[in-house]
């Protein structure tokens, strides 16, 4: 336990605010070198990725004797912003089992976890590698785990640390985010024989989209998908017809629904109008097989935890994307993204020794 507190504690001492999120925010410089001096320091074996300069990410390794399969363990680096939370957000406080700080909770308690597992895993003398992948900005582009992928780190298995109250979690949503834009004819307000309202050409869309919304299916663990509107922007002055109207969307997708799906929907909102659609950017869902034998091996280490779904997206979309059965596991706590954020300390504990006795297993 004092281990966890002392690596941890240097972890949310060390500013990594993400900033794609915040200008001026510190990125992922100081704690990826911490980190890499850390892991070199307990006789693990190094890799540093740094395609976009300041946003490293760091992949440590525990080297098996060979032969065995390969455990991946990832968690990210950056936080977000500090918002308005009291006094130094960057110094560690610890309140009994609770441990204050920006980012204790999401997520360098998982980080800490799976770095003190995979240092645990080194001295087993496993036949597999277990590989800790500590990414950058997943809290934006998720540019670190992309990184790691295209480097060829591939896995039998990975957990993604994220705080998940001792839950195992084996299905997030996705998202796709798409631009309407809707054309008219910018005329002065008392010439309706030249204007044309684009405005009200996008009226017709949103009451589709209230439509579309209210009929998207549900999963088991996840609830029901759904679409929204986030943005909307048109017109100059009260004395002019609109000639543009652009309309902003975000559909949260359910695994098996994919980018095509979502465009094929927004083209039918779309309907006749005199319109275009772009797809923004999309984020897959993710889901692996509840019964699938890597999921029960991490539920069994971890006391029979469990299975559930979240709403939000994280990493383990990319990971399992690349083909590794995945699943998200991690401590529990409060406060992401808020202005109070702790983590328990006996958690973060239980989750390094739940890692260890995967790795002890999965990497024999
Ligand atoms: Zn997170």
């Amino acid at each position: 336990m004092d281990e966890t507190v002392e690596l941890l504690s240097r972890l949310v001492g060390l500013d990594s605010v993400n900033p794609a999120l915040v200008r001026g925010g510190a990125g992922e410089g100081a704690i990826a070198s911490f980190v890499a001096d850390w892991a070199a320091g307990c006789g693990l074996a190094v890799t540093r990725l740094e395609a976009v300069a300041g946003r490293p990410s760091v992949v440590v390794r525990a080297p098996g004797s060979g032969g065995g399969r390969t455990l991946l363990l990832c968690g990210h680096l950056d936080t977000v912003g500090v918002g308005g939370m009291a006094g130094d957000p960057f110094a560690a406080r610890v309140d009994g089992d609770r441990l204050h700080g920006r980012g204790a909770y999401d997520m360098k308690a998982g980080v800490a976890a799976a770095l003190l597992a995979c240092r645990a895993a080194a001295e087993l003398q496993l036949r597999g590698d277990v590989l800790v992948a500590c990414v950058a900005d997943e809290e934006h582009a998720s540019l670190g785990v992309q990184e790691v992928l295209a480097a060829g780190v591939r896995a039998d298995g990975a957990i993604v640390t994220e705080p998940t109250g001792g839950e195992v979690i084996v299905a997030h949503k996705g998202f796709v985010w798409s631009k309407l834009t809707f054309r008219g004819r910018a005329a002065h307000g008392s010439r309706p024989d030249e204007g044309a309202d684009a405005i009200v050409a996008a009226g017709p869309a949103l009451v589709r989209l209230a439509e579309l919304d209210a009929g998207l299916p549900s999963h088991a663990l996840l609830g029901r998908a759904s679409v929204h509107a986030s943005l909307i922007r048109g017109g100059v002055e009260l004395s002019s017809y609109p000639g543009e109207c652009v309309l902003s969307i975000e559909r949260r997708t359910l695994p098996g629904e994919t980018v095509a799906d979502v465009e094929a929907e927004v083209a039918a909102l779309i309907g006749s109008a005199d319109a275009s659609a772009r797809t923004l950017l999309a984020r897959e869902p993710f889901a692996i097989d509840p019964s699938h034998e890597f999921v029960r091996r991490v539920r069994g280490a971890a006391g029979e935890a469990p299975v559930a779904g979240a709403a939000y997206w994280t990493d383990a979309a990319f990971i399992a994307a690349a083909g590794i059965p995945t699943v998200l596991y991690g401590p529990g706590g409060d406060g992401a993204h808020a202005d109070v954020e702790w983590v328990s300390l006996s958690d973060t504990a239980a989750v390094t020794r739940t890692l260890v006795a995967v790795a002890q297993e999965f990497c024999a």
